[in-house]
């Protein structure tokens, strides 16, 4: 059987007779039955309901993370929100302390009518999960490497503290990518992903994901599929096609991402101005050890810094950048740093010298220069 990375360019749609090399891209809204009146398999009865680019664009993001099926969604919100209206009316969550800001949000905001509490952990140790764990605990959320500190938690073991307590384990893939990380593979219910980020990869699609396997308890995944088909978050024909064709070249920019971003971590970590890098790819990161234990093909692309000296010295940083572009978001061609605290605002809790930094897919020496003369 061909590689993983030669089977996901081959994955197209059969349409009859076409000759197409690259799949078609179907805009219509409703299907013919066939003579008999029965639904064709594969196209349903109306693409709200299922689509053959969404269709094909499930099916590859399933075998990248090993799962045996997805649900595709506008965003990663989205994709987010199927998982918490399966758990259902007075349930709780685990989070992780670092954790996407708007996936918290979700908790707090739609879900407050629906008596949802959570707790929020340090998940780099499992000790602390374990102790937060209640009665009507239904969910552990994870993050790995967190947003915007990079710390690392365990999959392995909270698969397995999960299972012995009847608890669903979600991840959010969207940092780390199928690239260095597997989830499911690790024991994890259930992989998230905004494929507005690496999936996507151009900064230019918004998407979203949710994968399983077949270990998935049914009713779960059902509850996923019908918040899918009924609920009606679904994304556009065009964009499950733009992203089919972004994810023809995925294992060629993450193997780049991964590169450029080891370098510049060494690179940084080694500056003078640089007061600390995250980044779990260094021997330094607290968590490195569980890093080597559970990644793949190298550590990731994202990372943060903290800058000596005070907001300001660390914005002019980051206006002096002339290839990073300040600008918040992640895992497209393009380098970007993000300023977290202005960008999160009066909730924020990182600190005022820190930036983010998504390393893109340009030459290394240009992105070391210009880091170089940023931080002179
Ligand atoms: C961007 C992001 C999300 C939200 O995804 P959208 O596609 O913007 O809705 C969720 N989790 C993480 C880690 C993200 O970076």
């Amino acid at each position: 059987m061909a590689s993983l990375e030669t089977s996901i360019i081959h994955q197209t749609l059969e349409i009859e007779n076409s000759g197409a090399v690259v799949p078609a891209l179907i805009q219509s809204t409703t299907f013919k039955r066939d003579g008999a009146g029965a639904f064709v398999e594969g196209r349903d009865i109306y693409t709200r309901a299922s689509n053959p680019n969404r269709r094909l664009l499930e099916k590859k993001l399933s075998m990248l993370e090993n799962g045996i099926d997805a649900a595709c969604f506008a965003s990663g919100q989205a994709a987010t929100m199927s998982i918490i209206h399966s758990l259902g009316q007075n349930s709780h969550v685990i989070l992780p302390d670092d954790i996407y800001y708007g996936t918290r949000v979700i908790l707090e905001n739609l879900y407050k009518n629906w008596n949802i509490s959570f707790s929020i952990v340090d998940m780099s140790d499992i000790k602390n999960i374990m102790q937060a764990i209640q009665k009507n605990t239904k969910l552990v959320w994870v993050e790995t490497p967190s947003n915007p500190s990079l710390k690392i938690a365990d999959l392995i073991e909270i698969a397995k503290l999960c299972k012995e307590n009847n608890i669903l384990s979600a991840a959010d893939n969207t940092w780390s990518s199928p690239y260095f990380t597997k989830p499911l593979d690790l024991g994890i219910d259930l992989v998230m992903h905004s494929t507005t980020k690496y999936l996507g990869g151009h900064s230019d699609i918004l998407g979203g994901v949710v994968i399983w396997n077949e270990k998935i308890n049914q009713e779960i995944s059902q509850c996923i599929r019908d918040y899918q088909t009924i609920g009606g978050g679904v994304p556009s024909p065009s964009d499950c096609w733009l992203m089919n064709r972004s994810l023809s070249t995925f294992f060629l920019r993450m193997e780049k991402h991964s590169t450029n971003a080891i370098k510049l971590a060494n690179f940084l970590n080694n500056h003078p101005k640089v007061e600390k890098v995250y980044y779990p790819g260094l021997k330094t990161h607290a968590n490195h050890d569980i890093a080597k234990k559970q990644m793949t093909n190298g550590f990731g692309v994202m990372m943060s810094i903290l800058t000596k000296g005070n907001e300001n010295d660390c914005l002019k940083i980051a206006s002096k950048l002339k290839i990073f572009q300040h600008a918040t978001s992640l895992g497209g061609v393009e380098s970007l740093v993000d300023h977290r605290k202005t960008a999160e605002g009066l909730h924020s809790c990182s600190p005022e010298n820190l930036l983010r930094i998504s390393v893109g897919i340009e030459n290394i020496e240009d992105l070391l220069e210009d880091f170089s003369q940023a931080l002179s």
